[in-house]
């Protein structure tokens, strides 16, 4: 078997639809949205089409998409542009400890200027306090961010309920939806988020492409300045290639989104049984039920998440230790630790994550693969009692 592709919270394979849809915009079809002639002209009925197609997954208007480079700028220009609409009047930012960086990391800086971020805390499964979120909103909150759906165990926030707490208070509301959207239905008509996050990487568009979702009326200060495009909300030449691919993934992830995701939810059901049942000493981390039905994170007791990577590397099956973000370096991920998840479970976490291009076959290759993986690891484990007689004596 060549490559078994477990990691599509890291990035996803690009549909062969989306690259057809793409392939005229590197030849004849090369004119600029913003020009005035004909054929600029009609270039834009393109961009106008990827708006409507990226607007139709997500129950919104064309008119509240503006496209994106990535999920990252969309969070920042979420971020940082509310904050400036909202000047100092407001100085308290509310988020979670489990956000991808793309939230914290501006949050943080925003503390440099003056303001005040609140990480809210998740529970041993990951799981959100809405009676935490209450207590945190003040007279002084400018803004809550909070995620969707968490990149590395896929837990899901009650994003309904949330919104309805922070609008009931008169707060702006951003969500991060880049590992929700295409997975899980997204309905704006019915969940009172102002801004939400998408990326184009993370469901079989290429990367350099995402959007960010503006309801009608929200207040922003554009974060790229300097031109008209967008409707003036940010600046730059649009990249039409990408902006249809994404619009095309849209319309494909929302053909068949319920169908696609339980045939890929019973891919992961079978792998993650499997692997409970024949490895011994493994930990599901976050909770079974609230959770995408894509991502598995198992923690394997005496190993070390690397070392499995490793292993698992050379049979052709590729997985993630932690989010991609965080893997090189080996400190427990955040995520991990707001979760109270013990550093030696932590260190052995795994993530596997399934798109619609898994077949049955490949989860049984891992799971035909895997116990062995695990046990050669565990002889040769300091840690472990199983493992090297003399190096488990030493405690
Ligand atoms: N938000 C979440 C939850 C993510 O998982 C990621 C990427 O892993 C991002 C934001 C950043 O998206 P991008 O890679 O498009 O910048």
């Amino acid at each position: 078997m060549d490559t078994v592709y477990l990691d599509n919270n890291a990035t996803t394979r690009v549909a062969p639809e989306v690259r057809a849809v793409m392939e005229p915009f590197f030849g004849d079809l090369y004119g600029n949205p913003s020009s005035m002639h004909t054929f600029g002209g009609k270039i834009r009925k393109y961009v106008d089409k990827a708006r409507a197609q990226v607007a139709g997954l997500l129950g919104a208007d064309p008119g509240e998409i503006v496209f994106t480079s990535c999920g990252s700028e969309s969070n920042n220009a979420a971020i940082r542009g509310t904050v400036d609409a909202i000047g100092m009047r407001k100085r308290h930012i509310i988020t979670s400890r489990v956000e991808h960086p793309a939230v914290l990391e501006p949050c943080r800086y925003l503390e440099k200027e003056g303001y005040r971020a609140t990480e809210l805390p998740v529970d041993r499964e990951g799981l959100f306090d809405l009676g935490l979120l209450k207590r945190a909103i003040t007279d002084d909150t400018a803004m809550v961010s909070i995620m969707w759906a968490n990149n590395e165990t896929g837990v899901l926030f009650p994003i309904r309920e949330i919104a309805e707490i922070v609008k009931a208070k008169g707060v702006v509301f951003h969500c991060d939806a880049v590992q929700a959207a295409g997975k899980i239905p997204l309905d704006m008509r019915e969940v009172p988020v102002d801004l939400l996050s998408i990326s184009g990487h993370k469901l079989h568009a290429p990367k350099g492409i995402g959007a960010l979702y503006i309801r009608k009326g929200t207040k922003l200060v554009p974060f790229l300045k300097g031109g008209h495009q967008e409707g003036g909300k940010r600046a730059g030449t649009e990249n039409v290639p990408y902006i249809a691919g994404l619009g095309r993934a849209c319309e494909l992830a929302g053909e068949n989104l319920v169908e696609e995701n339980t045939r890929v939810k019973e891919l992961r059901d079978q792998l993650e049984e499997g692997l409970l049942l024949s490895c011994h000493g493994v930990r599901r981390n976050g909770s079974a039920e609230h959770r995408l039905p894509n991502t598995s994170n198992l923690s394997f007791d005496f190993v070390e998440g690397e070392a499995i990577l490793l292993l698992l590397d050379r049979l052709g099956i590729c997985a993630s230790s932690g989010s991609a973000c965080t893997s090189g370096s080996l400190e427990p991920s955040h995520v991990m630790r707001a979760m109270g998840v013990p550093f030696t479970a932590a260190h052995g976490s795994i993530r596997f994550s399934l798109s619609r291009y898994n077949t049955r076959e490949e989860i049984d290759y891992v799971l035909e693969h895997m116990p062995r993986v695990i046990t050669r690891l565990r002889k040769i484990s300091p840690y472990c009692a199983e493992g090297s007689p003399a190096r488990a004596s030493r405690g």
